[in-house]
């Protein structure tokens, strides 16, 4: 007789379910969800033939059950450890935040708030008037906007002042940024035209001013190339000589600067990085950069630049669409404010507090993690060290900057290096390294202290060959 005749009605089982306390624990709709799985994966499992236990005991499927209303109850976004020496992970939802940003953001959350509301003339306010001033205050601009990411901020920003007509860009910076956002394919998404100018190396001013003459031209866009460099034979026109020829032409001259950076890239041990200050002094009419890469707040698109120009941005049909979130501003707001005080920015915001920890005490904690599982590690034949290693600034910034760092390799042993980095994974919470010589690396520059002893639990764990659970 075919097994599968024996597995009990999915009405059998929902009884013993109830008998077993399982609908008092979880909605009943997921109680039968989680039985007809059990039933599923029994009748595949016969037919397969790899089936080995009673199919006619209700134990074994209320058993399956059970495991799966726990998987099923996991939320799917949860935090993770992030041991790749990748400081704006954006797979790993690039920067984490500060203290009073997560405490900002909860608290406007939570409840109603003065959002779009001017509680002193008690009438409607704009809530693009939050993060506005700080941002001025920060970067020198007239007015700023705030929308949601830096790509939307750059296709309002073209959409808003080339109304149809060309933008001029350089093509050494026709660049692709990663996840989808490449410049031409966002320049003609904002409705303008592309007009391409100079040489992928090379490109002159009079390459710009050449497309100028030609007509049609509604302003000269500016890309920082983000995540790769040009070496070699190069040649590119400065911020400051475009916005003189954006100048006498009567044109906007945009400069999508992606990262950010509000703080002083020496202070943070990297080598100097445009600023949005810096930007607008040269002469930018607007800049454009994230909130979540160097200035370490969360996802954001922030426009600063000259009064007019932002006024219609704020005005266009497309701002609406690409508004941003209450609790994002809230933790904007907060990060910008930690700005005022650069000491207190540096300690305060983990992005940058993790970029200024010392070489020294990065080792520290690589060899604190050594000590922890040495034992575990040499038990099972695995060898265990700590080397200097690097990491990297990652969300596209600093290409080819080797950040200097402490690591923990582990090789040596039985298994595979690829068979740890995946268990570390698996485990709760998921713990993210990289392989590398078939040795598995954990760069300590990007775990925070407070995650170090589940580090070394998980670590421990996944060694002597207990993944832990799932
Ligand atoms: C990262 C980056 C963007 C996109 O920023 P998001 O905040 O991810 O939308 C745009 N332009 C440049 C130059 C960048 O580096």
């Amino acid at each position: 007789m075919d097994a599968r005749a024996g597995i009990p009605g999915v009405d059998r089982l929902l009884e013993a379910a109830e008998a077993a306390g399982l609908t008092a624990r979880h909605p009943a709709g997921r109680v039968k969800a989680a039985i007809r799985a059990a039933v599923d994966r029994t009748r595949a499992a016969i037919a397969a033939g790899t089936w080995a236990g009673d199919p006619e005991d209700p134990a074994g499927y209320l058993e399956a059950a059970e495991r799966w209303l726990a998987e099923d109850e996991r939320p799917s976004l949860a935090p993770v450890i992030n041991a790749t020496g990748v400081v704006l992970h954006t797979n790993l939802g690039r920067a984490p935040l500060a203290a009073v940003a997560r405490e900002a953001m909860g608290r406007i959350a939570a409840g109603y708030s003065n959002l779009e509301f001017d509680v002193a003339e008690g009438v409607r306010g704009s809530r693009y008037a939050h993060c506005a001033a700080l941002v001025c205050e920060l970067t020198g601009a007239e007015d700023a906007l705030v929308v949601n990411n830096c790509a939307g901020a750059l296709v309002l920003a073209l959409s808003a002042l080339a109304g149809g007509s060309d933008v001029v860009v350089s093509r050494g910076e026709l660049v692709e940024i990663g996840g989808g956002f490449r410049i031409p394919e966002i320049v003609r998404q904002a409705g303008a035209g592309l007009r391409e100018v100079g040489a992928t190396n090379r490109t002159r001013l009079e390459d710009y001013r050449a497309a100028v003459r030609a007509g049609g031209v509604a302003g000269l866009l500016k890309v920082h190339r983000s995540n790769f460099r040009i070496e070699g034979f190069t040649e590119e026109s400065g911020l400051a000589e475009l916005a003189e020829l954006a100048g006498e032409c009567g044109i906007p001259l945009v400069h999508d600067l992606g990262s950010g950076l509000l703080a002083d890239a020496a202070s943070l041990g990297l080598p100097p990085e445009p600023t949005p200050a810096e930007s607008l002094r040269d002469g930018a009419d607007l800049v454009v950069f994230s909130g979540d890469k160097l200035l370490g707040g969360p996802q954001a698109g922030i426009v600063a630049g000259r009064r007019e120009l932002v006024a219609r941005l704020r005005s266009s049909p497309l701002c609406r669409a690409l508004r941003v979130d209450k609790a994002t501003l809230a933790g904007l707001e907060a990060t910008l404010r930690l700005y005022r005080d650069p000491e207190r920015a540096l300690t305060e915001i983990p992005a940058l507090s993790m970029l200024a920890t010392p070489l020294g005490e990065v080792k520290i904690r690589a060899e604190r993690l050594v000590a922890g599982v040495a034992e575990a590690a040499a038990a099972v034949g695995w060898v265990i060290r700590a080397t200097e290693g690097t990491g990297r600034v990652g969300g596209g910034t600093y290409p080819g900057h080797h950040l200097p760092s402490w690591t923990v390799r582990v090789g040596g042993g039985k298994g595979s290096a690829d068979a740890l980095c995946r268990s570390l994974r698996l485990g709760d919470p998921p713990l993210v390294a990289r392989v590398e010589d078939d040795e598995l690396v954990l760069d300590l520059r990007t775990v925070r202290p407070a995650e170090e002893a589940d580090v070394a639990r998980r670590l421990s764990a996944v060694l002597a060959g207990d993944g832990g659970p799932r």
